[in-house]
């Protein structure tokens, strides 16, 4: 089985800081750690490994600098690695990052499963995953928190909710992204770095993907962009809508109007 894991560089410190023209987050030589969900994500590949085979690639989207990090997955039993790294991408939105990801897995070749952290602890939208997913015309499965069964062509998974646990089978490829706790993180490994220590990480630019109309990546392809960071107000009341996901929706549409959210 060839499983994916998509893993992401975040401040390893809280001084970070923000460039004041783009509102873009400094990442260049900034002291960097891996985004704790993704080492469950992490977790979650090599033990889906042990049990079918096959193989585990982590792939990140950043800075070359994130080698050392994808290294240190080396050290954990990953198989290969892969840093889509290109200026195009530099200055990407949850949609530019996403599609990014998801031209860099297709030009990697084919895969049966790809597993993400549930989110991450610097832009902590925790979109990622599901938006990979629709790029890459698969099925997904967010907040996964076990897994009981996988083989060739599925694999059953539970989710859980606010007040509900949801178990389901998901047939392959697929995409899931999986909370914290789903299994214990192994720590890197003494043997193992030594093993790997050789071992190259390799690099995908703009030049290697299929899609080249750079106005899809980085700072061109964001539909978003960044005018004011600030620590969020407090939330004073839940609210919880019924119905359809079609009432829903428009149940939603309406309060982020009533609040001028949109
Ligand atoms: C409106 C808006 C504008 C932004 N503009 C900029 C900007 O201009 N410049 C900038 O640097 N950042 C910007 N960001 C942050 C940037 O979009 C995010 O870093 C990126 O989209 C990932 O989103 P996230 O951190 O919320 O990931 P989440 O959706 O919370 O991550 C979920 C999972 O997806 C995977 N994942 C996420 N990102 C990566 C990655 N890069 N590589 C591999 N796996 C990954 C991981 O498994 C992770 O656990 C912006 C964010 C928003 C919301």
């Amino acid at each position: 089985m060839k499983i994916v894991v998509c893993i992401k560089q975040v401040p390893g410190t809280n001084k970070v800081e923000i460039d004041e023209t783009t509102g873009v987050l400094k990442r260049d030589g900034a002291e960097a750690k891996i985004n704790p969900y993704d080492l469950y994500a992490l977790e979650t590949a090599l033990r889906l490994k042990e049990k079918t085979g096959g193989t585990v690639t982590a792939v990140t989207m950043g800075p070359d600098q994130a080698i050392d990090m994808m290294k240190e997955s080396y050290m954990m039993g990953v198989d290969d690695a892969y840093i889509f790294s290109d200026r195009t991408f530099a200055g990407a939105d949850v949609l530019a990052t996403s599609y990014t990801l998801a031209q860099g897995i297709k030009a990697m070749g084919d895969f049966d499963i790809i597993v993400c952290g549930k989110q991450t602890t610097d832009g902590d939208t925790a979109q990622v995953g599901p938006a990979i997913a629709e790029y890459l015309g698969i099925p997904h499965a967010a907040w996964v928190s076990g897994i009981s069964d996988i083989d060739g062509s599925g694999i059953e998974i539970t989710q859980e909710f606010v007040n509900i646990r949801q178990t389901a089978r998901v047939s392959l490829p697929c995409l899931i992204t999986v909370e914290k706790d789903i299994f214990t993180p192994r720590l890197p490994s003494y043997r193992l770095k030594e093993e790997t220590k050789d071992r190259e990480v390799h690099i995908l630019t703009f030049a290697d993907f299929a899609d080249q109309n750079k106005a899809h990546y980085g700072l061109k392809g964001s539909a978003t962009s960044v005018e004011r960071i600030f620590p969020p107000e407090t939330a004073g009341s839940q609210i919880f809508l019924d119905g359809t996901a079609v009432q829903k929706a428009g149940e939603l549409i309406n309060i982020l109007h009533e609040k001028r959210y949109i």
